[in-house]
């Protein structure tokens, strides 16, 4: 492994350091045993969903696609257990509206073997053939974006890339699944990164990790010497410093490269593309045994856990069912963050599955859990905390101001609302409790719709 120039790019500018609260960090992995009735939602990544293929009363196994679909922007999903189909209909979705799901009752003492793929050889496939086979596993990212991968990997014919960053960084407080598997899965790291270099043309990659994880680097070090020179070209691991929001894509490209990714650009404009170690591991499990996305490693923590830890988890499995099994009794959904509690999202219900996209389920306490439509909110007293925290550079307080009229155009036109993603840096820092990200998401959504509804009449 090369541990190259330590911190060779600045680290971007501004950004926070929550206490990071890794309570699961030392803990190796554990398997979650199948709950009695799986949900898989038809619509759980970016783009359009899948059309099921399969019936009520119908017989599955484990790995076999129940979903399919021609859409580019759109991906398979697979059969988390092995069972009967019991239901094809709405059931509720993870932010609340209910959505198109399957429902499978899983056989008692059901294997958690896959049961469905064939091994297959892609070392003298083409791009084309690897994208489809990628496609085919039904993978999205699993940092949380969930963007169809085999998308991802698609470089646009007027560009080329050269240079495929992996993102270990992991910043999110109390969030370890992406660290277990860089620690526990590096052997299969390597060989995903193999397969996303021969995808996108990368000649080179780089594995970003916070300097708070040196055992991960050490892992992806030794995995690198054991599986020797990679023919697709070289391949290394960077730290860089512990900061939050590092895990994002524009501030680790800032931190290993220095470089700054133009307003509205895509890290594709400058030749690179990033996917997140556990994706990476994850295909590079799935690819050569043809099979098909069915579990994922999940942070289980919190206050309110009593056994908290990673776990890999059937897609599908009901939190009810997760929390009862990590020991966090009589909660209920308000004390539930779906992700990690920057970023993370309350759980609408504890019936609702776990999707491709959920990392982390966070439970809190009391009045940790406390929303921020509970808690008391001040004026603005212009301290500009929220200016010197945003990572984008960007006024958060003027943009909260303007949320506050619905001046949601200016917002957008002059303020640049879209360069946001949603840190929640200035709301961690704001005094005033002033829901900042929160008004952001809602302004964001608001212009989406109206550009959608303009985009129609325009038909
Ligand atoms: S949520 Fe948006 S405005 Fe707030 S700090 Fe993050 S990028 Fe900046
Ligand atoms: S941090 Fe809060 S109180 Fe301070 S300027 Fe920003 S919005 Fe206003």
């Amino acid at each position: 492994m090369k541990l190259l120039s330590y911190f060779r790019g600045e680290a971007f500018q501004r950004g926070v350091h929550p206490p990071s609260c890794k309570l699961t960090a030392d803990t190796k992995i554990r398997r979650l045993p199948f709950p009695p009735q799986v949900i898989v939602p038809l619509s759980q990544h970016i783009g359009k969903p899948p059309r099921p293929v399969v019936k009520v009363g119908q017989e599955v196994v484990r790995g076999q696609p129940i979903a399919r679909t021609d859409d580019w922007l759109s991906v398979p999903h697979h059969a988390p257990v092995t069972g009967v189909v019991e239901f094809v209909g709405l059931r509720p979705g993870m932010r609340g509206p209910w959505i198109d799901s399957i429902v499978i009752r899983a056989h008692p003492g059901a294997t958690q073997e896959d049961l469905w793929g064939q091994p297959q050889d892609l070392s003298d496939t083409t791009r084309d053939a690897l994208l489809q086979a990628i496609w085919d596993t039904g993978m999205v990212g699993l940092g949380g974006a969930a963007f169809p991968t085999h998308a991802k990997l698609t470089v646009p014919k007027q560009a080329k890339v050269h240079t495929l960053v992996v993102n270990g960084c992991e910043c999110e407080p109390y969030l370890t699944c992406d660290h277990r598997v860089m620690v526990e899965q590096a052997d299969a790291l390597i060989v995903g990164i193999r397969y996303a270099m021969r995808a996108t043309g990368a000649v080179r990659a780089i594995v970003g990790i916070e300097d708070n994880k040196p055992d991960a680097a050490a892992a992806i070090g030794a995995a690198l010497q054991r599986s020797g020179p990679a023919p697709e070209g070289d391949i290394h691991a960077e730290l860089v410093p512990t900061k939050y929001p590092q895990g994002s894509e524009k501030m680790l490209i800032m931190a290993l490269f220095g470089v700054e990714i133009p307003a509205g650009g895509l890290p594709v404009s400058i030749g690179m593309v990033v996917n997140n170690v556990g994706t990476l591991a994850a295909l590079g499990q799935l690819l050569p045994r043809g099979r098909g996305l069915t579990e994922r490693v999940v942070t289980i923590t919190g206050p309110g856990v009593a056994r908290p830890g990673d776990y890999i988890v059937p897609l599908g499995t009901p939190l009810r069912f997760i929390l009862d099994y990590a020991g966090a009794k009589d909660v209920e959904a308000r004390q539930v963050i779906l992700g990690g509690p920057m970023m993370g999202q309350a759980a609408a219900s504890l019936n609702v599955p776990v999707t491709k996209g959920i990392s982390g389920v966070l439970v809190l306490r009391g009045d940790e859990a406390m929303r921020h439509e509970d808690r008391k909110i001040y004026p603005c007293i212009k301290c500009a905390e929220c200016v010197e925290s945003c990572p984008m550079g960007l006024n958060p307080s003027t943009l909260g101001m303007l949320a506050a009229k619905r001046e949601y155009d200016l917002m957008g036109e002059r303020y640049h609302l879209g360069e946001c993603f949603e840190c929640g840096c200035c709301s961690y820092v704001c005094p005033a409790n002033i829901p900042l990200v929160q008004q952001f998401r809602v302004a964001k959504q608001i212009l989406r719709e109206k550009a959608a509804a303009e985009k129609a009449t325009a038909k």
